[in-house]
């Protein structure tokens, strides 16, 4: 029988997979099994770590984990599901494909590869985070050197809190030169815009009509400065800062539930890279996939009994996304997943953390290392296919056709939202690192001061927030971080995603969660 030494750790290194920033940091292990996490000096963070990464020990061991798979709730072993899926997929035509997080490239052709073999056509992304509009700025991987001779740095969203190891460089750089400018957009008051030089607070979902001002275009009966609440001289100022610099660069992050028109936004940021020649960088939770088909083209198709089966890989859909089954109410789904939930039928596999393979950075392909056991009965996804088929092979990946964008119709349809007509509150999304997935913190709700006075709310109440979806209980923080009429939380959970609304973009057919009026009442 072997010995339990309390005093032997082995450390096993790893790549965070929690967002673009790919740090490099070691799991550490002792008899007993995971005990912590290890700052690794000479890693590419240089030995820090977020509170995100510094989660991965809590996650790799959370009770929560998967290790066989479910059906509604009850285990069944790998055989039944085997069989049930197996059947499934003896009739191709039926069933769609579609992809998330937690998902190597290697993966995602493996998984295009046993498409084109079974013959299934219908492979979508349901990875519906604002972020994935930005992944086609990772096609040139960005280096740090790159900040060095760099004037000025605009910044959309709040990336200490996104890709928390982004602060160092970036108050490094700002530092080294009193001459560096720092200029930040957002529509909350964040750590990142209390380090600005100048910090633009724009209404909330006005984001891309600045940037197109700051690009110098102007849009028909539009006023931008009404629209955004940005000064017009601001704008003029900072518009010709950007074309008068000889180097810059554009930082990006988009959170969930914050923006009406994030594929706007892209295109907004392509202009002002036109414009400017400044770099787009993008720092995002997972460089997401396309797919073959749109989502709401599988969304009709289910509708009209054409697709009976779904089958998702990843780990947020349907359970980050539950508003969404309203759509679905007569498709049988089936969802790999790392963590237990009673709905559907889930198939256990690693997570990214425990995966060989790579995964794509702001800083270009990065290896998974799979020095780190899974769950013993998980299945990796390529498992799963063989399972099902073998002698598929990679694909090479295809993705959705991308429409011409009509900006003028966008922007019109933006201005008519972006100023609420009635006077309810408006519930919105942000990414706050240490209420990762809920492990160290519940989300809190950040409210006004003055809207908390006219709802008879004082600081810490509990307050339940409803929307058309649901209602979930938050303890309330109050801070002029946010605006008046603007409720904020951290959308960590599927509790608190639920909440939110969400579209299907007229010309790209994706979904997109949007800033959502919610009733706000004080629990007594
Ligand atoms: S900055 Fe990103 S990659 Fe680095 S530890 Fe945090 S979540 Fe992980």
């Amino acid at each position: 029988m072997k010995k339990i030494d309390p005093n032997a750790v082995t450390v096993k290194k790893a790549l965070c997979p929690f967002c673009s920033y790919g740090c490099d940091f070691g799991v550490v292990f002792d008899d007993f099994g995971i005990k912590g996490v290890e700052y690794i000096k000479t890693g590419s963070s240089e030995g820090r770590l977020c509170p995100r990464g510094s989660a991965a020990a809590i996650y790799l061991d959370h009770p929560r984990r998967l290790s066989t798979p479910l059906k509604k709730g009850k285990f069944v072993d790998w055989s039944k599901m085997s069989k049930e899926l197996s059947k499934i997929i003896g009739s191709p035509k039926s069933i769609a494909f579609t992809v998330d997080r937690n998902v190597t490239p290697e993966e995602y052709s493996a998984i295009v590869g046993f498409c084109k073999k079974i013959g299934i056509d219908d492979i979508a992304s349901t990875y519906f985070e604002p972020d994935a509009h930005l992944v086609p700025f990772m096609a040139e991987p960005f280096s740090m050197t790159e900040m060095e001779g760099t004037q000025l740095v605009i910044v959309l969203g709040d990336p200490f809190n996104y890709a928390p190891m982004s602060s160092r460089a970036i108050i490094d750089w700002k530092l080294s030169n009193k001459k560096n400018r720092l200029v930040v957009i957002d529509s909350v008051n964040t750590h990142t815009a209390g380090f600005a030089d100048r910090f633009l607070r724009v209404n909330i979902g006005t984001e891309p009509l600045l940037l197109l001002a700051l690009a110098n275009e102007e849009y028909k009966d539009i006023d931008v400065a009404e629209m955004t609440g940005i000064d017009a001289s601001a704008i003029k100022e900072i518009s010709s800062a950007i074309r008068d610099a000889a180097k810059g660069l554009i930082f990006a992050c988009l959170s969930f539930g914050r923006t009406y028109d994030p594929v706007l936004i892209a295109e907004s940021l392509a202009r002002l890279h036109e414009f400017s020649g400044m770099k787009v960088v993008p720092f995002v939770e997972f460089a997401a996939y396309y797919g073959t088909q749109n989502f709401a083209t599988l969304v009709e198709k289910a509708k009209k009994k054409k697709i009976k089966y779904l089958l998702n890989f990843g780990e947020l859909f349907p359970f980050h996304y539950p508003q969404i089954m309203t759509d679905f109410k007569a498709v049988n789904i089936y969802a790999t997943s790392t963590f237990k939930y009673n709905d559907h039928n889930l198939l256990p596999v690693p997570l990214a953390l425990e995966k060989k393979g790579s995964v794509i950075t702001t800083f270009g392909k990065k290896k998974l290392s799979g020095n780190i056991e899974p769950p013993s009965g998980a299945k990796p996804i390529v498992d799963i296919l063989n399972m099902l088929s073998s002698g598929y092979g990679e694909a090479k990946t295809t993705t959705a056709s991308k429409p011409k964008l009509d900006v003028q119709n966008r922007l019109r349809n933006l201005a008519e939202r972006a100023i609420p007509r009635r006077k309810n509150i408006r519930l919105i999304g942000e990414e706050i690192a240490y209420n990762f997935m809920g492990f160290f913190e519940p989300e809190t709700l950040k409210m006004h001061p003055v809207d908390a006075v006219e709802l008879g709310i004082t600081a810490h109440d509990t307050v339940s927030v409803s929307s058309r979806h649901g209602s979930v209980d938050l303890a309330v923080k109050l801070t002029r971080d946010v605006g008046k009429g603007v409720v904020a939380v951290a959308a960590e959970t599927p509790a608190v995603r639920g909440l939110f609304d969400y579209e299907y973009d007229n010309d790209t057919k994706g979904v997109n969660f949007i800033p959502t009026e919610v009733k706000i009442c004080r629990k007594e």
